[in-house]
């Protein structure tokens, strides 16, 4: 069975680059019917590990992505850690080191000014004597002293790091007893069963290390898949500054959460070139032995792009749930599928979405200058006044037809074109030249207020 883990250490938030290799891993374990766990790697920062798991929670459960089980603290597992150094001190695999700071820095000191790798020289590795006293001891793994660790990366193919260049006898137990970073790892990932390992290619230097672990305990050593980076359009690091890091960023930004997994798959693999991917194609084509080698580059672009898509095809009710997150409410069924069928092909983002809407159902507050300077002459003030005369005069008009059909009577008797008046009525009912088709506006602001909207216009010292 594929047994595929997120691991992150705990930030207090979830970045963008941390969800795409959860969706990474969580679709792989999806696809095969296996298992997708979560474990939290916050040995060194206990205090932030709840607030880390909640952010993951947060953003999983936006997302829809889901993992199995319990989540894994490894801060509750010191006892395990410890077990597992004191098998391989029993089996002379690894062995205590007493070696001062003083001393490890002279060592340090005199590699550097020999233009040698800073490392260890494995003065106690095969120590029989007496400990020297007052010096509380690490412990440090038996690493292979020459020879190539090689192992087939599912992205970058076959990898090999010769023994002497990386390797010395790391640490895998502090002084103080608790087990370093590649250790944890190693014992989780072997203890929790998990076969397949994708992760960021930041962790390849780390690779060799935990191979050298997996053989000392015995383990069976998973398949590793090392997603490049997602760089910044210019190609660095992603930063702050490229796109939001925290992925509730995204929400609050007005992105649906599909728009954002489909952009975060596309970030390192593709499938043909479709663009366009839901969470059922994810899982179904999703394979990570086709991950891009090389790194990706985050575009904003794209992603909006993406977003569009996604609220085009959004039903109304979507998208009104969606607003409610920013505090806009639409109740009323049928401006729910008129406002929904206006503005979906013109929202990039639900705050978009949300934008349009409130510039259409509030009265304007003021009105663009430009516009007026530009559409509204005395000539069109004269007609405003007529229209609204006409309008008054009408019955109670309803739907778009109804608007349209009576702006036409009209036009045709004073022997004007709709491109005549429409800037000016548009400018009375919504504060500015842009909104969708006015008949629309009408009939989703209603009878009265397209009155009071034109007659407050017309009320204002305006030429
Ligand atoms: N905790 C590591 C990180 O947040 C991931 C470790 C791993 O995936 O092996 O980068």
């Amino acid at each position: 069975m594929t047994v595929t883990r997120f691991a992150p250490s705990p930030t207090g938030y979830l970045h963008i680059g941390g969800l795409r290799t959860a969706l990474y891993n969580y679709l792989w374990a999806r696809r095969n019917g296996g298992k997708f766990l979560l474990r939290i790697e916050d040995t060194d920062l206990k205090r932030n590990s709840l607030e880390a798991a909640q952010a993951i929670k947060e953003a999983f459960e936006w997302t829809g992505l889901s993992y199995d089980g319990e989540i894994v603290y490894q801060s509750q597992r010191f006892d395990i850690y410890k077990e597992y150094v004191e098998k391989l001190l029993k089996e002379d695999k690894a062995y205590y080191c007493y070696m001062s700071k003083e001393e490890l820095d002279a060592l340090r000191e005199e590699q550097t000014a020999n233009k040698q790798r800073p490392r260890y020289n494995g003065k106690y590795r095969d120590f029989k004597g007496v400990a020297p006293a007052g010096i509380e001891p690490v412990v440090r793994i038996k690493a292979p002293l020459n020879g190539e660790i090689t192992f087939d990366d599912g992205v970058k193919g076959s990898i090999s790091f010769k023994a002497e260049d990386i390797l010395d006898d790391f640490i895998i137990a502090r002084s103080d007893g608790t087990p370093t970073y590649n250790f944890t790892v190693v014992v989780d990932d072997a203890l929790m069963g998990v076969t397949d390992v994708i992760r960021g290619d930041d962790h390849l230097s780390n690779t060799p290390k935990q191979i050298v672990i997996y053989e000392a305990l015995g383990f069976k050593i998973p398949k590793f898949f090392h997603v490049p980076m997602i760089n910044n359009p210019q190609g660095k690091k992603l930063s702050k500054r490229d796109g939001a890091m925290d992925v509730m960023e995204y929400k609050n930004m007005g992105f649906l959460s599909e728009a954002l997994l489909n952009f975060l798959v596309r970030l390192g693999w593709s499938y043909g070139d479709q663009e366009i991917f839901s969470l059922k194609e994810m899982i179904e084509f999703f394979d990570p032995n086709n991950i891009n080698a090389s790194a990706s580059s985050y575009n904003q672009q794209k992603l909006e792009w993406l977003n569009a898509c996604y609220i085009k095809n959004a039903t109304s009710a979507r998208l009104w749930q969606e607003a409610s997150n920013f505090k806009l409410s639409i109740k009323d069924d049928k401006n729910a599928e008129l406002l929904a069928g206006m503005l979906r092909e013109r929202a990039k983002t639900i705050v978009q979405l949300v934008e349009m809407t409130k510039a259409i159902l509030d009265e304007p507050q003021s009105y663009e200058q430009k516009a007026i300077e530009k559409f509204v002459t005395k000539e069109s003030v004269l007609y405003l006044k007529e229209y609204l005369d006409i309008l008054s005069k009408s019955k109670d008009l309803e739907s778009a037809n109804d608007f349209e059909n009576i702006t036409n009577e009209f036009l045709e008797k004073i022997g004007l074109k709709l491109k005549d008046i429409a800037q000016p009525i548009r400018i009375a009912l919504v504060g500015s030249s842009v909104s969708p088709s006015i008949f629309e506006v009408m009939s989703v602001i209603g009878y009265d207020s397209v009155r009071v909207r034109i007659e407050k216009f017309l009320n204002r010292e305006i030429v």
